[in-house]
């Protein structure tokens, strides 16, 4: 155990990053307590149980599993003690408007049928294009996405900039999709993934064709016990390091004296000072609510940010063998969609969705005999600027789906089986977790919201005040997330002059 430092630290929120972060502070040395408003952790991780009906509330995808390894290397543990992994292969059952299907999976051989089926000469598409993605995937680890930009000068260096052309970062994902298939559904189906990152692909880089390639070539992954157990293994580890998790504890204010935080104001009217200060609440929410920097937080405000997501979390009283874990049902007018979710932020009249049947890999998830089905559709985020009626859209939604189940899978009797629903709209987003504008996945990656031009880790004005989380440097997901934690830890240990433990345990990720 380190005991180079005495330093105190609070982190603002128990999502991924601010656990991560927490536990690697507590390792180097800090005494560290984490602030959550809920009742439990995990933010966007959260979990609902009812009636023996087990759903993770955001995340469902497990990906890039050699980032998860990386963080319990570095805090001294090794994932297969904590996680019992699965690989979901097919990864998702596509359906398309016009009831073609696709089964996306590692498995060449069917790969080469299916698309072969749907446009011949396809396949060959399909190589080259995950030759692309394996090249974006792991020079935009190292070169990009698993290190800090402390100054302009190095991300807009002259190693860096053709690397910039090479990962296509200024080429949008569905034009360069055009070189590899020409059939609209195969478009779709390998570039619909941007929805993870709250994106669309009509916005997105190409640089994330990187997603498609993890997926088929590194894995979808399911944590037995769902995502939830990610969290609480990573809190377990955190408690062993003596990290103090206050829940149902608010923050109200950051306070600051001159070019320092100081600490925090709780919302219940005490207050906690500490050396360091580390946010994981989202970024824009932070400047606009918790700190009296108000030109930033209007700057903030109006930058791009990610689309919002319409839930609901059935409990059904049968099992639906007609879905897998992972279903994709993909709108006909795939543009409009989007248009109408990015410009108009507002829900598409035949919406795309996808639905997650997690007791098909993990039969805890459901009492025996039944199914648990969480439904996301993608959906606009708040806007101020804009009629949003969302107990409409939401009924209009729910109406969507339960037409679409039942014509292109046959599921007609869902509502008479259903025990339960709870559903979430943008407003509970933004209620529940505190995301700015309800936006479920943070602040937008657009080119000039990635990398060195996203809002840094680091506060430019009080030098002990960090961000962590999916609103900076890398971005959203638990991938990134997990980096992210690792990046705002390296560069607060660096600034404090503390030695970094997880130097000497952790395989390197990053050059
Ligand atoms: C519907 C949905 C589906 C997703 N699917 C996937 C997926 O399949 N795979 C994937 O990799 N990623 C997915 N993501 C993204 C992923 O879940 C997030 O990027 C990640 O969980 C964010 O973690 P975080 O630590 O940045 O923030 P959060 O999880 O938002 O945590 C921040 C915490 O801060 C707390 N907080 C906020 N304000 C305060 C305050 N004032 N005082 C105290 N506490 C506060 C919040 O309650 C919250 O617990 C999905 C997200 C959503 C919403």
């Amino acid at each position: 155990m380190y005991s180079y430092s005495h330093s105190t630290a609070l982190v603002i929120g128990a999502g991924l990053g601010g656990i991560v972060t927490a536990a690697r502070l507590a390792q180097a040395g800090f005494s560290v307590k984490v602030l959550e408003k809920q009742e439990a952790p995990g933010g966007r991780c959260s979990q609902l149980i009812r009636d023996g009906h087990r759903f993770d509330i955001g995340a469902t995808l497990f990906l890039m599993p050699e980032v998860f390894a990386e963080t319990y290397t570095a805090l001294g543990e090794r994932m297969e003690d904590h996680l019992e992994l699965h690989r979901i292969d097919p990864t998702y059952r596509i359906r398309f408007g016009d009831d073609t299907q696709l089964a996306l999976t590692s498995n060449l051989n069917s790969m080469e049928q299916q698309l072969e089926a749907i446009e011949p000469g396809s396949f060959g598409g399909l190589l080259r294009y995950l030759v692309e993605g394996y090249d974006a995937y792991h020079l935009s680890l190292q070169r990009f996405v698993g290190r800090n930009f402390y100054h302009f000068s190095e991300y807009f260096s002259l190693q860096n900039l053709p690397l910039l052309f090479k990962l296509k970062a200024l080429v949008k994902h569905y034009h360069n999709i055009g070189r590899y298939f020409h059939d609209p559904r195969l478009k779709a189906a390998f570039t619909f993934q941007n929805m993870y990152l709250g994106l669309s692909p009509f916005d997105a880089p190409a640089t994330y064709s990187l997603v498609q390639y993890t997926e088929l070539a590194e894995g979808v992954w399911y944590p037995l016990g769902g995502i939830y157990r990610v969290i609480e293994s990573l809190v377990g580890i955190a408690d062993g390091y003596g990290v103090n998790f206050m829940y149902n504890t608010p923050v109200k204010q950051i306070e600051v004296v001159e070019n320092r935080a100081t600490g925090v104001l709780l919302q219940n009217g005490s207050r906690l000072s500490a050396d360091v200060i580390v946010v994981n609440a989202d970024l824009p929410y932070a400047y606009s609510h918790l700190l009296p920097d108000s030109a930033e937080a209007h700057r903030l405000e109006q930058l791009k940010y990610t689309c919002s997501a319409i839930m609901f979390y059935w409990g059904v009283d049968k099992v639906y063998p007609q879905l897998g874990t992972h279903n994709v049902f993909l709108a006909d007018d795939y543009r409009t969609s989007f248009d109408r979710i990015f410009n108009d932020h507002l829900l598409p009249d035949q919406p795309s969705f996808y639905v997650h049947a997690p007791a098909r890999t993990d039969p805890s998830a459901a009492p025996v005999g039944q199914d648990t089905l969480m439904v996301l559709v993608p959906a606009g985020h708040l806007d101020a600027g804009t009629t949003q009626n969302w107990d409409a859209l939401q009924a209009h939604a729910r109406s969507a789906v339960i037409h679409r189940l039942a014509a292109s899978t046959g599921i007609i009797d869902l509502e008479q089986h259903l025990k339960f629903e709870v559903s979430y709209t943008p407003r509970d987003w933004l209620s529940l977790y505190n995301l700015a504008k309800g936006a479920a996945f943070g602040l937008s990656h657009n080119f000039m919201q990635v990398g060195y031009l996203r809002p840094h880790n680091r506060h430019h004005h009080y030098g002990n005040l960090y961000f962590v989380g999916s609103s900076t440097h890398p971005g959203t997901g638990l991938p990134m997330v997990l980096l992210s934690a690792r990046l705002t830890t390296e560069r607060i240990l660096k600034e404090n002059e503390v030695p970094n433990p997880a130097l000497s345990l952790r395989p390197s990720l990053a050059v």
